[in-house]
């Protein structure tokens, strides 16, 4: 990725010949039937390899990284889907390696990313759409499959700007949570997502999948509370935590200025020593028989509650 440019540029940032000049991708266009030409590939890159083995060492490669132990070993994580793929290109992000059957190859749009991959460092493999399942680990897979590198991000790449909003998150173990929290977060203009103690890797392809590409364009990063707590207080950072034993609405809180929204883990919630550092505890009033409202579904509430005492600002 090119350094030096807020990862909001990057997300606009034109990739070679996919996007247009605002920097977003066009419509997918409509499928085409398959040509012998549009199997050619063109230019001095090596041609896409082909694997048919389940036992090709790559194809383990890609399947070890549905485990943490996988991903650590290699730094890499997959991502799926000729949209996702093309959207992480739009954020500057390249995979290593591409897998896509023949079929998705003679595609005009997923070639050209494909022919984009390739010139950005990518190698190609094309595979039948068996290897494909075996490596999504689940029926009807997308036609293209991206293996891509791990990046950290650490808590002096927030933005230090006032009247940021951030969001952390104590403990949270659902891969899907944390990816539906991220493609709100993307929504709402979040500067940051924290991961605060032991939460579940946002490289997981749940998370990857649920986050619908937002994971490529929102920061999130890992910090001890201790660590947060200190940097966001020197900032002047107001932090607002959703919690069950909150004693206020949420729309008493006044959200200009620079605000981090704190959110519990599923089972325990948030630990009263880290309660007792907010500055305003909210409670989404709630009627119903349940004691609590799902994570993500308070998180976003609660975004949305920001961003609306904003007015909607985009700052
Ligand atoms: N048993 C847990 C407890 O007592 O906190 C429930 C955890 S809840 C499923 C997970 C997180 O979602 C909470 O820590 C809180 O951040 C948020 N949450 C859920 N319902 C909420 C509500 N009505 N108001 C504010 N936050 C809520």
């Amino acid at each position: 990725m090119q350094k030096g440019l807020p990862l909001r540029e990057h997300a606009r940032r034109p990739g070679p010949g996919l996007f247009d000049e605002s920097g977003y991708m066009p419509k997918l266009r409509p499928r085409v039937t398959r040509s012998k030409a549009a199997l050619d590939w063109p230019g001095s890159h090596p041609a896409p390899e082909k694997i048919t083995s389940t036992a090709n060492p790559r194809i383990r490669l890609l399947k070890s990284l549905h485990s943490k132990k996988g991903r650590n070993d290699s730094s890499l994580f997959l991502a799926e889907g000729a949209r996702l793929l093309m959207e992480a290109a739009g954020a500057g992000h390249w995979p290593e390696l591409v897998v896509f059957t023949d079929e998705a190859g003679a595609r005009p749009a997923q070639r050209e990313y494909l022919l984009a991959a390739r010139r950005n460092g990518a190698r190609l493999i094309s595979v039948p759409s068996r290897l494909l399942t075996s490596i999504c680990q689940r029926d009807n897979p997308q036609a293209l499959i991206g293996a891509f590198r791990q990046w950290q991000t650490e808590i002096g790449d927030l933005p230090d700007r006032e009247g940021a909003l951030l969001l952390a998150l104590h403990e949270i173990r659902d891969p899907g949570n944390l990816g539906a929290i991220i493609r709100t977060a993307d929504a709402v203009g979040v500067d940051g997502v924290v991961l605060l103690g032991e939460c579940v890797d946002p490289f997981s392809i749940e998370a990857v999948r649920a986050s619908m590409g937002a994971l490529f364009t929102v920061r999130v990063l890992r910090a001890g509370f201790a660590e947060f707590d200190h940097w966001r207080r020197a900032r002047g950072i107001r932090l607002v935590a959703g919690t069950l034993r909150g004693t206020d609405l949420p729309e008493i809180v006044d959200y200009r200025g620079s605000i981090a929204l704190l959110m519990g883990n599923e089972q325990k919630g948030l630990p009263e020593a880290m309660e007792a550092q907010v500055d305003y505890p909210v409670r989404i009033p709630m009627r119903g028989k349940a004691d609590s409202l799902n994570l993500a579904v308070a998180t976003g509430v609660l975004l949305y509650t920001a961003w609306r005492g904003r007015h909607y600002a985009e700052t």
